[in-house]
């Protein structure tokens, strides 16, 4: 299964020769869900301390958990979604360690039999290329509750809240080879989370964060030795983990030192990392087969079904963008980057003039929304009114250039493009008489211009801005240019 392709740029300039960086992550999802894996309590975000906490997830002696088939169903799509094997049979398996927060003395995850095995992830990168992360598996697992140490001086709280919610484990194989691949790998994951519905991927909330290990090598040689730097909750200090990591790696390589395979941290306030424990210091799980659940089975018939009902996924939908549309790769991966952005691009696009449609959502829009820091879809404009704009251009009521006033207009106050462009009489002026008026008069006031756009025919631009300055922008475009033409002798 897929193997990145080795992009020769991204080796980075030692003292004393190029290194390569590779990069492998574990990225935990928390799934959507609204009861926990093992419990009916709720997974609902931002409750109050312990308010979502049933007996099982409080570990009292003689509760038994019973697997939430929502979250199983869940990790199939999940894995259907990453074109992962799904596994018939997996089990759940404890992972024993003592922490406050984890009330059990263990965690409920998989281990040598996750329910979804190898599939792929594939990267549309900056320059055009594209690029293929291999998937190794995907395991369900418990979260952890949370320790609060700043609500009282002498004493430590424990809030259950997220212990018990269910989490996946998504680990790729070590096929990324710059922090720019690993943001872009972390990115696309989220977008195929987010389309099947699987996690809502706000890594704000915590619902996604990533384990981020980092080796560098000579090219060509073997795997180095890797660090682990645990819980990085955002893209950004993704890519900042890796350039940190890669090139202290390279210094102490380069210093004649060794990597020491070690679990570390990432401090935003530095941008860099530090170490937490070592592997002589790290735990020994004791993983055993939870004897409180069945290997999980799932069959054929089971997993057809999910697979029948997945929407479509980013992948597909740019493919058919770019062939109903005739969209660009790169404006067809924008789009397709947020399910809403697709959607809205579609209803502007839905039997209007596609050209149109792409130019005005990629661009004028496109301005605004980023002006905002806002979605396309969330720009301020509907669907249906910029769809309203694009037809009175279509039809020749108004300009391109009335149609960014328009459009303005609508963001600022809402309403109706074509009443909004009849209550302000934004009509184009079609009329070739009162077009001609205005032409024959610039004509007469100006005998130099007249004079230079005979030898540079391009000075013509300057006559169709003195009639669009005349007309307030509103002179059909189109039949200025022809009838300066004709009035200057420039020919057709
Ligand atoms: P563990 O459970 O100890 O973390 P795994 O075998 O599950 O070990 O691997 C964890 C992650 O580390 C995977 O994402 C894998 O791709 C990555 N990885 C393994 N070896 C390397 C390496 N030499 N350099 C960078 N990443 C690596
Ligand atoms: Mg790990």
């Amino acid at each position: 299964m897929g193997t990145a392709v080795v992009d020769n740029k991204n080796l980075i300039e030692g003292a004393t020769g190029d290194w390569e960086v590779v990069i492998g992550l574990e990225v935990h999802a928390q799934v959507t869900s609204k009861s926990k894996l093992f419990s009916g309590a709720s997974t609902e975000f931002g409750g109050e301390p312990n308010a979502h906490v049933s007996l099982v997830d409080a570990a009292m002696p003689g509760m038994l958990p019973v697997i939430n088939e929502e979250c199983v169903a869940q990790a199939v799509r999940t894995g259907l979604g990453l074109k992962a094997e799904i596994n018939h049979v997996s089990v759940f398996a404890r992972k024993n360690y003592f922490y406050p927060d984890l009330p059990q003395g263990y965690q409920i995850s998989q281990f040598d039999k996750p329910i979804v095995g190898e599939g792929e992830v594939l990267l549309d990168m900056k320059d055009g290329s594209t690029i293929t992360i291999g998937i190794e598996r995907l395991h369900l697992e418990q979260d952890a509750g949370k320790s609060l140490h700043d609500q009282h001086p002498d004493f430590s709280f424990v809030d259950l809240n997220r212990s018990g919610v269910a989490l996946m484990e998504i680990v790729s194989k070590p096929d990324m080879r710059s922090a720019e691949q690993a943001r872009a790998y972390v990115t696309k994951l989220r977008t195929i989370l987010r389309y099947l519905g699987t996690c809502d991927g706000n890594m704000e909330e915590g619902s996604m964060r990533a384990d981020v290990n980092v080796s560098v090598r000579r090219p060509g040689e073997a795997l180095g030795i890797r660090t682990e730097t645990k819980n990085v909750n955002s893209i950004r200090f993704i890519g900042q983990t890796i350039e940190h990591e890669a090139v202290r790696q390279v210094d102490i390589l380069e210093d004649g030192g060794e990597i020491h395979q070690e679990t570390r941290l990432f401090d935003p306030k530095t941008g860099k990392t530090r170490a937490m424990r070592s592997k002589e210091e790290a735990h020994d799980y004791r993983y055993f087969p939870c004897p409180d659940l069945l290997p999980l089975e799932i069959d054929d018939e089971y997993i057809e079904e999910l697979a029948k009902h997945l929407p479509e996924l980013p992948d597909q939908k740019k493919d058919r963008l770019m062939s109903e549309y005739g969209l660009s790769a790169y404006d067809a991966n924008i789009l397709v980057a947020s399910r809403a952005n697709a959607d809205f691009f579609e209803k502007v696009a839905n039997g209007r003039d596609a050209k149109l449609a792409v130019n005005w959502v990629m661009g004028d829009l496109s301005a605004h929304a980023n002006a905002k820091g806002v979605a396309i879809a969330e720009a301020g404009v509907t669907a249906d009114q910029l769809g309203g704009i694009i037809d009175l251009i279509s039809n020749g009521t108004i300009s391109g250039k009335i149609a960014k006033d328009v459009l303005e207009i609508i963001m600022e106050e809402g309403g109706d493009p074509a009443e909004i462009v009849k209550a302000r009489g934004l009509m184009q002026v079609s009329d070739s008489g009162e077009i001609e008026a205005i032409i024959d008069e610039i004509i007469k006031a100006n005998p130099k211009q007249v004079e230079e756009v005979r030898d540079k025919p391009k000075a013509i631009g300057w006559f169709v801005g003195q009639v669009m300055q005349k007309t307030k922008g509103k002179a059909n475009p189109g039949m200025v240019n022809a009838l300066l033409r004709e009035k200057l002798d420039l020919g057709e």
